[in-house]
């Protein structure tokens, strides 16, 4: 038995990776790093990874996390720029004993000691929409809503060896302040994976999430 599930439409291809993996026998491990560096990749998903929504500063930081349901062991970074796979950071801090959880310059300096392949995050489409935000902001006065614009690639996998894992990827809100951190990467907020229960992601305003305890 082996099964696979997402977050939105965006997942599709990358969990369609996943799901291959795991019916050839393949680790839940596997399955969940390739399936969410899938989506990170694809430039057209304004809300993870390469093309990702940038901050109020036209920064694009990532957020993502990865857990183990078997030992419980998790990864994660908070707002790291930069980085092609931030999924894949949050991925090797998980075999550490301690420092499991990663943010900003802290986060970079670690994923650059590792190894991990560097790459400018902001894509021209990404800054087309930040200015027009902008225009709009300056031309309307309109208030930017906390629910415009993100989303976040949450999946959650279990293998035929009954190896459930999850794992988070996002950019956060669109516009949000520099450091902003939402639920995604928060282990028990944003996603969370015990291999003899079951495992769940979360979706939606990180700063709602966070207060129902999901
Ligand atoms: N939960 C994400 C955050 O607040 C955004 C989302 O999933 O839509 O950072």
């Amino acid at each position: 038995m082996w099964g696979m599930i997402a977050t939105w439409r965006m997942a599709v291809e990358g969990l369609t990776e996943g799901a291959n993996t795991l019916e050839k026998g393949g680790s839940a491990e596997e399955a969940i790093v390739k399936a969410i560096s899938e989506v990170e990749d694809f430039p057209y998903y304004k809300s993870v990874g390469y093309g990702g929504l940038p901050n109020e500063e036209m920064e694009v930081e990532l957020d993502a996390a990865y857990m183990n349901g078997t030992t419980l062991d998790f990864g994660a970074v908070g707002a790291v720029k930069d980085f092609k796979n931030p999924i894949k950071i949050a991925r090797r801090l998980s075999v550490e004993k301690a420092n499991n959880f990663l943010v900003g310059v802290g986060a970079e300096k670690f994923a650059h000691k590792e190894g991990f392949e560097r790459k400018t995050m902001l894509t021209d489409r990404a800054k087309i929409h930040y200015k027009n935000r902008v225009h709009k902001l300056n031309q309307q006065e309109n208030e930017l809503t906390p629910y415009s614009g993100h989303d976040t690639v949450g999946m959650v996998a279990l293998d035929q060896q009954g190896l459930m894992t999850a794992g988070t990827s996002t950019s956060g809100l669109f516009m949000k302040k520099p450091g902003r951190v939402g639920d995604s990467p928060v282990i028990g907020s944003g996603l969370y994976v015990d291999s003899e229960i079951g495992g769940a992601t979360a979706t939606g305003l990180g700063e709602d999430l966070m207060k129902g305890m999901v």
